[in-house]
């Protein structure tokens, strides 16, 4: 049977903290690095670390976004279906990738467009 949509959704929900709190951290040290911004050699070092930090904070905020639209299927009761082709989503798939909102064959399909 492997795992249940419950379980799934408690993890979504604690990946869905744990991203807002990652979130919130990125904000607040953003601001911080903004004040510290002194140290003149240390500029080109800070400017690709703040381009790192912001693309780790896009990809966080990406993911957080699938994550709501995962949780929210569960209220439409549309969880584990596929978006593009109505299927039951592969229960292998959503245990290794719980906010999946297409099957692996769409998956494929929309990566090779
Ligand atoms: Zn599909």
């Amino acid at each position: 049977m492997g795992v249940s949509h419950e379980v799934l959704r408690q993890r979504l929900e604690n990946q869905r903290a744990r991203l807002l709190e990652e979130i919130k951290q990125f904000r607040i040290t953003g601001r911080d690095n903004l004040g510290y911004g002194n140290h003149q050699a240390d500029d080109a070092t800070d400017a690709f670390e703040q381009a790192k930090e912001l693309s780790l904070l896009q990809n966080a905020e990406r993911v957080l976004a699938q994550v709501e639209t995962a949780l929210a299927r569960f209220e439409q009761g549309t969880y584990g279906i596929c978006d593009r082709c109505g299927d039951h989503i592969d229960p292998a798939r959503l245990k290794a990738l719980p906010y999946a909102t297409l099957c692996m064959s769409c998956q494929q399909h929309t990566e090779r467009t």
